[in-house]
């Protein structure tokens, strides 16, 4: 199914799933899409990660799409107006470089991310 259609029709499944949060490319709800994670943390015994789009949008994201919706996520907003809470800010601005790094861009600097 192409972003397109998947965009248009994204409010609709938002409005079927009000108390999920979305992916922050296309709109879907969580309900009905697989989170692409990116662990920036790894213990012995479990990893934590973040998740901002889906397997399908993951793909087609730029690098600076992908640090600008890490960086969203972080600081608390979701797609169309959904407000979250924020993260700690080290662990936000973690998280965000292992994004950068994931997506080739490991020539981002901590200083220049908005957080
Ligand atoms: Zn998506």
């Amino acid at each position: 199914m192409n972003l397109r259609y998947r965009r248009a029709i994204a409010p609709m499944l938002r409005a079927a799933a009000p108390r999920h949060s979305a992916c922050q490319h296309c709109g879907w709800p969580w309900s009905r899409v697989v989170p692409r994670s990116v662990t920036y943390e790894e213990r012995e015994t479990s990893s934590s990660g973040i998740f901002f789009v889906c397997t399908d949008c993951w793909p087609l994201l730029t690098a600076a799409e992908a640090i600008k919706y890490a960086c969203r996520t972080v600081l608390g907003y979701g797609p169309a107006g959904m407000r979250h809470t924020a993260w700690d800010q080290s662990t936000g601005v973690t998280a965000v470089l292992a994004v950068a790094k994931e997506m080739g861009a490991s020539q981002v600097e901590e200083s220049h991310l908005p957080l």
